[in-house]
């Protein structure tokens, strides 16, 4: 199976993208995870990403497709991949065509209502990174990781004004990417959530269900 994740920041990506790594046993290729990778070991490439975020740039294509060819060769042969984070733009689609050739798009549809309350009640560990949410997923005791004992805090950039901006940012950028796989005839798998606590099982099943269908899975 050769796919690519979409949703929103906050859609849950990360949650579905480990189930279906779990389930399928594919390779997860999460863009800003290699990004943020390199630029914490110091690689080439992490100094070339550096160069860019510093000055508030966008990595340019050229750069993002190096990398992308790059670890699409370590995937394990007859193994697929789902994509996190990629492609972002018309162009980076092209020229991703011209790698490989997607099967299914997996897209999670969740109101901006929901990611919003979802977000703000979000709460990390200062220690371990370990995510919380003081509505569905409250830690035992207040304020402190149930792992380590850390103590947990709001990240500065889940605020409502912040999350508004983000999720228009991605919706300008996407739309015309759905738009561009649904004129090439990939399908699409599409989960709506409907309420902020739903848990991801049911959305997981259906996506296996439906790439059963399609003997991807
Ligand atoms: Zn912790």
């Amino acid at each position: 199976m050769k796919a690519i994740i979409f949703g929103a920041p906050g859609a849950g990506k990360g949650t579905y993208s480990t189930r279906m790594q779990n389930q399928l046993g594919v390779d997860v290729i999460a863009m800003g995870d290699i990004f943020r990778e390199s630029v914490k070991q110091n690689t080439e490439l992490g100094k070339k990403v550096k160069s860019y975020v510093e000055k508030g740039a966008l990595v340019p294509d050229e750069v993002v497709l190096e990398v992308l060819k790059d670890r699409l060769k370590k995937v394990p042969k007859g193994k697929g991949f789902l994509l996190d984070g990629f492609p972002r733009t018309i162009a980076q689609a092209e020229s991703l065509q011209s790698i490989a050739k997607i099967d299914v798009i997996l897209m999670l549809d969740v109101p901006d209502q929901i990611i919003i309350e979802r977000l703000t009640s979000r709460r990390l560990c200062k220690s371990c990174g370990a995510v919380y949410n003081i509505r569905f997923l409250k830690p035992k005791v207040e304020g402190k990781c149930d792992k380590c004992g850390g103590e947990l805090y709001q990240r500065s950039d889940d605020n409502e004004a912040v999350i508004r901006n983000r999720l228009q940012v991605y919706k300008t950028q996407t739309e015309p990417l759905v738009e561009y796989y649904r004129k090439k005839n990939t399908p699409f798998i599409v989960n709506v959530t409907k309420s902020v606590d739903q848990p991801p099982e049911p959305m997981v099943e259906h996506m296996m269900a439906e790439l059963k269908k399609m003997g991807l899975a």
